[in-house]
């Protein structure tokens, strides 16, 4: 039995709101998003070819020219497929353009930062390893303010910190919708801080600005590190926050203490809430979201024997990201190479990539770039693109300065990895790095770990 065409479009439209998701994180340009890309969707899919429906003629050659590349990437990271891609316009398919939908009017700062409505408490699956936080992150929701302030969440990467904090935003928007909430990450605070010195503001008032949100949401604190003057103003507007009983929930990658390069003042009061861990969810546990995750995909549980997602939850459980990945490869290997419908364990073993079984033992340069970018908390393409806040900069310099230090790649090649970058680039990349070793206890730190975790 073949998938039905319905079945097929709805994963097909998932898939694509993840792609675009991605991109419209890493072009990181409304303007350029909106007007190229919010109205593109899958036309078709035909063995490995993807055909991409555009709004226009133009849209369809910048997208070729300038973004093909970083497209390409990302397709391949949310479906684990190598597909080749193909574009077609709407003009040439002759289908009316959907009307764009109006946005809002956005603050003054953080314009691009937003709630992302996928991540809610309702599809958060629940087990021994997140109850406690998924408890304490609706508590806050239901009473901003009034419990623990902060909120610290912590864990290793891919287990559901991000998808917490915007399940509390989305929470209070519904119940709540005169508060002002605010998601940010702490790179996007650390540039707005840039640019606020900069003096690239027609008001002065970032300080001021804190003192409108009610609900301030922050993703990855561990980067506010060795960054003195961003802190500074952090510090502030978290006092200005909880002075005022406005509720501050905060994520890392490790608890407070461990934030080596953060004010004493700073750990302390990150402390000084609720603190709580999210570990490595369990197989029940993988199982269910799993199964929660083919739900959302329009798919029939029925389809999947117990033995694949069992195999799947065993093999990919210690990230929740890695799992929704293997879950998709699987479903479009089913769909898309096999043609058949019935997903066995044997099925689930085969559509595990040979580049995946093999990738512990061999080190390259995807296993720098993935493990680079897993440790700064990105997407391979984000750290291969070519967008340049403080943050994704510095990931980018280092992951260059592994590929040359470990692999002994020529300049060439890493420019050709990453993004087509000349060979002065690179190689100015590399002595960057270099040089700040010799004074920089803290990079010296970050390039050991990464080191290790390349081992
Ligand atoms: P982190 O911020 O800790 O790195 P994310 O919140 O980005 O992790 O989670 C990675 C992915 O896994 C997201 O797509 C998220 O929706 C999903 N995820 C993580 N934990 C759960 C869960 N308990 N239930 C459902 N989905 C989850
Ligand atoms: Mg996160």
């Amino acid at each position: 039995m073949a998938t039905t065409i319905t079945e097929r479009k709805t994963l097909w439209n998932d898939v694509w709101d993840r792609v675009l998701d991605k991109m419209r994180d890493s072009i990181n340009d409304k303007a350029i998003y909106d007007s190229f890309f919010a109205d593109t969707s899958i036309y078709n899919i035909d063995g490995n070819h993807m055909t991409i429906m555009v709004s226009t003629d133009f849209a369809r050659s910048i997208i070729e020219k300038n973004y093909r590349a970083d497209l390409l990437n990302t397709v391949t990271e949310v479906t684990e497929t190598n597909f080749i891609l193909e574009f077609i316009s709407k003009q040439e398919a002759s289908i009316q353009a959907v009307p764009q939908v109006e946005s809002k009017p956005k603050n003054s700062f953080f314009e691009n930062s937003e709630i992302n409505p996928n991540y809610t408490f309702d599809n958060f699956v629940v087990g021994p390893s997140n109850i406690e936080a998924k408890q304490a992150a609706l508590m806050i929701a239901s009473n901003p303010g009034k419990f623990y302030n902060p909120l610290f969440i912590y864990s290793n990467s891919g287990l559901g910190k991000t998808h917490l904090l915007h399940a509390i935003g989305n929470y209070i928007k519904v119940r709540n919708p005169r508060l002002n909430v605010l998601y940010i990450t702490t790179d996007n605070f650390v540039d707005e801080y840039i640019k606020f010195v900069k003096g690239d503001r027609e008001s002065d008032g970032l300080k001021d600005f804190f003192r409108t949100v009610d609900v301030l949401l922050v993703d990855d604190i561990q980067f506010l590190a060795n960054k003195d003057k961003t802190q500074e103003m952090f510090f502030y507007a978290f006092q200005t926050l909880i002075n005022s009983n406005k509720q501050i929930v905060l994520t890392s990658d490790r608890q407070p203490l461990d934030l080596n390069g953060l004010e004493e003042r700073l750990v302390t009061r990150f402390s000084s809430g609720l603190l709580s861990k999210i570990e490595q969810p369990d197989t029940p546990t993988s199982i269910a979201i799993l199964k929660k995750k083919i739900e959302a995909n329009g798919l029939e549980i029925s389809r999947f024997d117990d033995a694949a997602l069992e195999f799947l939850a065993q093999n990919f459980g210690n990230n929740v990201r890695e799992l929704e990945g293997a879950l998709n490869r699987l479903v479009f290997y089913t769909i898309n190479i096999k043609q058949s419908s019935h997903i066995d364990l044997a099925l689930a073993q085969e559509s595990v990539p040979t580049s995946h079984k093999s990738k512990e033992k061999k080190l390259n340069e995807s296993k720098i770039i993935s493990v680079v970018a897993d440790y700064y908390n990105l997407t391979p393409s984000q750290l291969t693109g070519k967008i340049r806040t403080s943050e994704i900069s510095m990931a980018r310099h280092i992951a260059i300065y592994l590929c040359r230090e470990i692999l002994d790649m020529p300049f060439t090649k890493i420019g050709q990895t990453f993004g087509g970058k000349d060979h002065s680039t690179v190689m100015s990349a590399v002595k960057k790095v270099e040089k700040e070793l010799k004074t920089s206890e803290q990079l010296k730190t970050v390039i050991k770990e990464l080191k290790n975790r390349l081992k």
